[in-house]
């Protein structure tokens, strides 16, 4: 779809802003850069990021060139890590406006469980009028910049969130927003960066502080 209608839609959505959550590695690849990346423009330019279970499938279904977005903070919704990394970025939907150029996808469910013979209305949100069906903070209904062989730039990005994993490993945290704050001052980048502030009731402390430490490096380790 246009990147104005889908706007549009998600506005009308009560979606505001755009996120995508990644490892540090990865973020870190972003920020040299200037822009978040598609997992084949990253390994197209030799930038370190971490390897994804669904990356071979993402190549067979033809969205391996794409960059992802949800339409909620997922780690505030759903109280507990996101699957993706530790960082967040936020843009504000009129990130879309500088994205007339490119097809937006608007998954109905996420490519994992696609099958590589869908169709592409199977896939896709086709019309404004299917909108009915789009719920704010579904987490499978991902917002799709297609084919992106560039960095998408970081204008209208409005802050980075880092998760906070506990003083037990405050280290890797440290050590990141060390190797974010350098990044940012190498590239002369002038981004917010903000560690993540959740309520009791987040399982994201217990789960960092309660699993291998392996867990918790492969999300915020600066590099591979
Ligand atoms: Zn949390």
């Amino acid at each position: 779809m246009k990147a104005n209608e889908v706007k549009e839609c998600l506005l009308r959505a009560g979606v505001n802003c755009l996120y995508h959550c990644n490892t540090v590695v990865t973020a870190l690849s972003f920020l040299r850069c200037g822009g978040l990346l598609s997992r084949q423009t990253a390994e197209r330019l030799r930038l370190p990021q971490t390897r994804q279970g669904s990356d071979e499938m993402d190549k067979l279904l033809g969205v391996y060139n794409d960059i992802f977005f949800d339409s909620v903070d997922i780690h505030e919704r759903a109280h507990k890590i996101n699957d993706y990394g530790a960082v967040l970025f936020v843009y504000s939907i009129d990130v879309l406006d500088s994205l007339s150029n490119y097809d937006i996808g608007v998954t109905h469910d996420n490519p994992i469980r696609w099958d590589p013979d869908m169709s592409e209305s199977e896939r896709y949100f086709q019309r404004k009028e299917e909108f009915i069906y789009f719920q704010k903070g579904n987490f499978a209904q991902h917002i799709t910049v297609r084919n992106i062989s560039v960095p998408l730039p970081f204008d209208y990005l409005y802050e980075i969130v880092i998760d906070n994993p506990g003083e037990d490993r405050r280290e890797y945290l440290n050590e990141a927003l060390r190797c974010i704050a350098q990044t940012l001052y190498d590239c002369d980048l002038s981004l917010s960066v903000r560690v993540r502030q959740c309520p009791d009731h987040c399982s994201c402390i217990q789960k960092y502080q309660n699993s291998k430490p392996g867990y918790t490096y492969y999300r915020f380790q600066t590099s591979l």
